[in-house]
């Protein structure tokens, strides 16, 4: 009856229009009226600001009145973001649970955590959002929902005009002219947690070509002569020398020659001649500098060889780097030091740069958080956040960034309340913390034992696993020590770096991948023919194969490395029988080679390959035939079954390894593997995640190789798994091909 009430008098907002004094006095007289009728004790307007893309707290009764016109949500923020992100209501009795849900201090709020939110739309142009809330015993029904809605389509067309005239009142001359930047305060931005962590600093615009490029055509009014060029080449080198030590001591495998490019191009008799013949002759220095940069990036651009093509990101760097030191405070570079640093792209070797040179957070435009960019960053450990908003290009050197990459927010300029908030999980991260503490080994609640193995990347990510209830090293991507580096490494390079992984492996249980280079891990040295479609290009064991001396030499060191060891062999992306049988003969190959030259190897290693190709599933009973193992890439997997770009962040949404055909894909492999008596394991990120370790275990899957940094977490989940409940769970997500359904089967 009151829902009735309520309509006829939203129906006759023109009464309400006439007795207000202003649009805020009418928005005020609105939400007092809903709330009213509605039984609720707060009600929000919250409307859209297309410019700032934000929702602006407009009307409010039943909090407290200063938090009007101060709340501010993105898209996809709180409660109310999600809703107008959506365009579908949330109704919960408890709205402090909700995923996206934002508390704002000082607002009296605790107290109301029952939600009733509907977004408002005006024919098809969102306006904003209607809020409601009641203490928690107090929950809101299936009807007031209805109602809700009928309210909000009835004030949509009142609230678009308050919406239009509000936005010409805020606009301000600034925010009219396209591409001047807006300063950005309190600004919060989504994206997608790319590696875990952490950091609040002052942010640094790009690196690489784009800063080389600003600082190219600038114009420097002090005059630097001789002595402070020399100065500013000796402070360089020392730098230069000092990071390189400090990448080897960290990063031994990677680490060769990152620096060591940049100290031979300084230590250059022309490079030393260009930049101070002119100086001699009065040029002012940094144009001096600037120049024979310049001089050099066309020389190195216009070579043949991609190797030394290559060699241009190194003279950017290192013209930057000496510009900084030579007139810093006027070129107003920011250091990477201790900074955020915001870029539009990343190459794995600027990770790896940026790491030794102590940056404490990233947030990068591009790139999918399975990418091996965002890999690598976790394993670096750098806090990462992808950020697809144009909003990010409004940045400026020195604002300040808070990053949050446990969910893979970012705060611009974030206010001191957000900054409390987050204070103790920063300072929490610069104490290392205790090693979690694991049982000894994995098993379910009913006792069946399953395999905990750890995916490395680089050896640092061995410091951890010593700690851990770890039973081996899973999936060793033997490629990023290949990325990272400026050359291939030879035989002896590579032995020297698997001999540190065998010796620090649990249980001396090794699985070596080999190369799986291409896609979106092209070494920047090599360049392939066609860059069209790279992940379905010339990648993985396609590139072995192709290049056979390179793989020679990487199947040598690790059968050499792995003498001691329980060692397996696998191959990326086989997708035939044929091209199995020819990886492995060159394994075959190898041994008999090393057996004649009487060398010290292992001499017996298992052989097998990983899934990830979808043309594999269909004949994979006759794989199961002649490999020893499988091992399921659900990362690769997914991307290619979905036909989904892993990197892409704009179709991330594609991206659903829970899709019906991927878990049917996955029980036939282990289905397979189990009739052919032969081990089977998951190492991609499904393997990380809790919510798809029990449908792995009811398909019968007992090996899982992760992250070690999920292990501890996830012997817990999986100490609680029944088997006979996970495999009931298995077949009932096997017989529904509802994206839906499984879904909250999953996660409900
Ligand atoms: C995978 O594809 O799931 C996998 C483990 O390999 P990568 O992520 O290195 O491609
Ligand atoms: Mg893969």
């Amino acid at each position: 009856m009151d829902h009735l009430n309520l309509l006829l008098n939203i129906g006759q907002l023109d009464w309400v229009f006439k007795g207000s004094s202003s649009i805020e006095n009418l928005l005020g007289n609105i939400v007092v009226m809903v709330a009213r009728h509605m039984h609720a004790d707060v009600c929000s307007i919250y409307i859209y600001d297309h410019v700032k893309d934000e929702l602006v707290l407009r009307a409010n009764t039943g909090l407290k009145p200063q938090a009007i016109g101060k709340i501010k949500l993105k898209p996809g923020e709180g409660i109310a973001g999600t809703v107008f992100e959506k365009n579908e209501p949330v109704c919960m009795s408890d709205g402090f649970t909700h995923s996206s849900f934002r508390y704002f201090k000082g607002t009296g709020e605790e107290r109301y955590k029952s939600f009733l939110s509907v977004p408002i739309v005006s024919g098809d142009s969102p306006v904003g959002v209607i809020m409601l809330q009641r203490q928690e015993n107090n929950r809101f029904e299936n009807s007031d929902i209805k109602t809700l809605q009928i309210v909000a389509s009835q004030l949509a067309a009142v609230l678009g005009n308050i919406k239009m005239i509000m936005s010409l009142q805020d606009a301000t001359p600034g925010e009219m002219t396209r591409g001047k930047k807006e300063q950005l305060a309190g600004v919060f931005l989504k994206g997608k947690a790319a590696s875990r962590g952490y950091a609040y600093a002052k942010a640094t615009l790009a690196i690489g070509a784009e800063r080389f490029h600003e600082i190219a055509g600038q114009a420097f009014g002090e005059k630097y002569g001789l002595d402070d060029l020399q100065r500013a080449l000796k402070k360089t080198e020392k730098e230069l020398i000092t990071l390189q030590k400090a990448v080897e001591d960290k990063l031994s495998d990677a680490a060769s020659m990152i620096f060591n490019a940049h100290l031979l191009i300084l230590k250059d008799k022309s490079f030393l001649a260009a930049v101070t013949a002119p100086v001699q002759k009065g040029k002012n220095a940094p144009d001096a500098v600037i120049a024979a940069g310049r001089k050099y990036i066309a020389l190195f651009s216009a070579s043949p060889d991609p190797y030394m093509r290559e060699k241009v990101h190194d003279i950017e760097d290192l013209v930057t780097r000496l510009i900084r030191n030579l007139a810093g405070r006027e070129a107003k570079l920011p250091p990477v030091h201790q900074r955020i640093v915001i870029a539009a792209d990343l190459y794995p070797s600027d990770l790896l740069k940026l790491s030794s040179e102590g940056v404490k957070g990233i947030v990068l435009l591009s790139g999918g958080v399975t990418s091996h960019v965002s890999i690598l960053a976790r394993s670096l450990q750098i806090p990462m956040v992808i950020v697809n908003d144009k909003a990010v290009g409004n940045i400026s050197d020195g604002d300040r960034i808070l990053i949050d990459g446990e969910i893979g927010n970012i705060y611009v300029n974030p206010a001191k309340d957000i900054v409390k908030e987050f204070k103790d999980r920063i300072d929490e991260q610069t104490v290392p913390s205790a090693p979690p503490v694991m049982k000894p080994f994995t098993e379910t609640k009913d006792g069946v034992r399953i395999k905990l193995m750890a995916n490395v990347n680089l050896l640092k990510d061995m410091e951890l696993l010593s700690h851990l209830s770890c039973d081996g090293v899973g999936l060793y991507r033997s490629e990023f020590p290949f990325i990272i580096r400026k050359n291939f490494p030879t035989e002896e390079e590579q032995l020297f770096v698997y001999r540190k992984l065998v010796e620090g492996a649990p249980s001396k249980d090794v699985t070596f991948r080999t190369l799986d280079i291409g896609g979106d891990k092209m070494p920047a040295y090599w360049e392939p023919a066609n860059k069209e479609n790279v992940f379905l290009g010339l990648r993985s064991i396609r590139f072995s194969l192709k290049h056979q001396d390179i793989f020679i030499q990487q199947v040598r060191a690790i059968l050499r490395a792995g003498y001691n060891c329980d060692l397996k062999i696998m191959f990326p992306m086989i997708f035939s029988l044929e091209e199995f049988l020819q990886a492995r003969d060159i394994v075959m190959t190898c041994m008999a080679a090393l057996e004649k030259s009487g060398g010290v190897f292992n001499n017996h290693p298992k052989i097998g390959m990983m899934v990830e190709v979808p043309a594999v599933i269909e004949i994979i009973e006759e794989f199961a035939r002649i490999a020893d193992f499988f091992s399921i890439g659900t990362n690769d997997l997914v991307q290619y079954m979905l036909a989904v770009d892993r990197t892409n962040d704009e179709v991330a949404e594609y991206y659903i390894p829970h899709h019906p055909a991927v878990l049917r894909a996955i029980k036939r492999v282990a289905d397979a593997a189990k009739a052919a008596g032969k081990d089977v394991s998951i190492c991609g990120d499904m393997a990380n995640k809790a919510g798809y370790l029990q449908f792995l275990i009811g398909c019968g899957i007992r090996t899982l190789s992760m992250n070690p940094v999920y292990m501890a977490e996830n012997q817990k989940v999986i100490g609680e798994i029944d088997v006979a409940q996970a495999e009931a769970l298995t077949l009932r997500l096997l017989a529904t091909g509802d994206i839906n359904m499984i879904e909250n089967e999953l996660f409900s």
